[in-house]
């Protein structure tokens, strides 16, 4: 009941929204009390929700690549500034029923060699810091690493959680055309489990997307909607068959974007492993300790999926406690992260508060 009454409320506030724009002055006021905070409640409950996915930006860092917020046909918005847009962002997050986000970085240092690495991650981090204890009841961020540099980036990890407070890592999918699963990353991987902290991965736009990007041009942002969860696809799928999650069993992992289309398909990593075993070998160091699709559960995954019936598919496959919100921002991709698990068919209160903010608050270090 209080799900539907939830979904309804914020049904009538885009109505009254849509009304204003179209300058009906009675229907100001409406517009005005939707700029107040949303309380998500769940059983009679107030829920206090998490976003995972949250980007943002900090020029001065960008600034050791040659890099500008503000350079023409950028695809880098303003809006990822948290020093100067904070408060436009905290607007979103109160309209969106949003009480906490967890700020990332997308990798666009995975070129830099070691010095520029080492500085550009420093200050990030710093900066990222700042941010957060600017407002710290509305802020947590992941620590930004050089994966270039593995040993380097263990480092930089462990300073991010116990210097600045950061609450795990966000890396890329790939790391110049090499897979995250390989060896020469275990370093970071055995850093990760050691800390105990979540590793976001998002896609690199210059992930699989530029592998094809023949296929990928055209209409339909193909680079995009196809080469992005694409690219999370293949990180996965190389983190399970080549025993990553074998080796690191404590590893925590949150994949953007639902995990790409691996928890849609995950049948078929199974089933490819039975019909031609010669196929699977394992890694070097023995076969898999479990079936593909086992270790589909033990990762985490935002909710980056548009649909109730993408999420009933999702937590079908990987169990409602491996759920967290997502939004993307300040890319425009939902704005109803929130509503989406509240119109998720089948979750219990408890799971549907999970999945809101219980789960990621637990990842994440924040207090409910
Ligand atoms: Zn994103």
């Amino acid at each position: 009941m209080n799900t539907r009454r939830e979904f309804l409320g914020t049904t009538a506030g885009a109505l009254a929204g849509i009304a204003f724009v179209g300058c009906d002055l009675l229907a100001a006021a409406p517009a005005r009390a939707q700029a107040r905070r949303r309380e998500v409640m769940v059983g009679g409950r107030r829920v206090k929700t998490v976003d995972v996915h949250a980007h943002c930006a900090v020029p001065e860092a960008m600034a050791l690549m040659g890099m500008t917020l503000s350079t023409p046909g950028s695809t880098l918005p303003p809006l990822l500034h948290m020093a100067t847009q904070a408060s436009e962002r905290i607007r979103a997050m109160d309209e969106q029923g949003i009480d906490v986000e967890a700020l990332s970085i997308n990798p666009y240092w995975y070129k830099a060699d070691r010095d520029v690495a080492s500085q550009l991650i420093k200050l990030q981090n710093e900066k990222l810091a700042e941010a957060c204890a600017a407002h710290p009841d509305r802020f947590v961020a992941f620590a930004t690493v050089a994966l270039q540099h593995p040993d380097l980036a263990a480092q930089q990890l462990e300073e991010g959680v116990k210097k600045y407070g950061l609450r795990g890592a966000g890396i890329g999918g790939s790391v110049n055309g090499e897979e995250i699963s390989d060896p020469k990353f275990h370093p970071f991987w055995a850093k990760a489990e050691q800390l105990g902290v979540l590793v976001f991965i998002h896609p690199q736009g210059t992930g699989v997307a530029v592998d094809l990007q023949n296929r990928l041009k055209g209409n339909g942002l193909l680079d995009n909607v196809i080469g992005n969860p694409l690219e999370t696809t293949v990180a996965l799928s190389h983190l399970i068959f080549e025993g990553t999650l074998d080796r690191f069993p404590g590893l925590k992992i949150c994949a953007a974007h639902g995990g790409g289309f691996l928890p849609s398909y995950a049948g078929r990593s199974d089933q490819g492993c039975h019909v031609f075993p010669d196929r699977c070998p394992g890694p070097k160091d023995g076969a898999l300790k479990k079936k593909p699709t086992e270790y589909l559960k033990q990762m985490y995954y935002d909710n980056i999926i548009f649909s109730p019936e993408a999420m009933r598919h999702i937590i079908a496959e990987v169990g409602a406690s491996q759920i967290v919100v997502g939004t993307d921002y300040p890319y425009p991709w939902t704005k109803t992260a929130v509503d989406l698990v509240m119109s998720t068919p089948g979750l219990s209160d408890a799971d549907r508060a999970a999945v809101l903010g219980g789960t990621a608050a637990k990842l994440l270090g924040i207090k409910t």
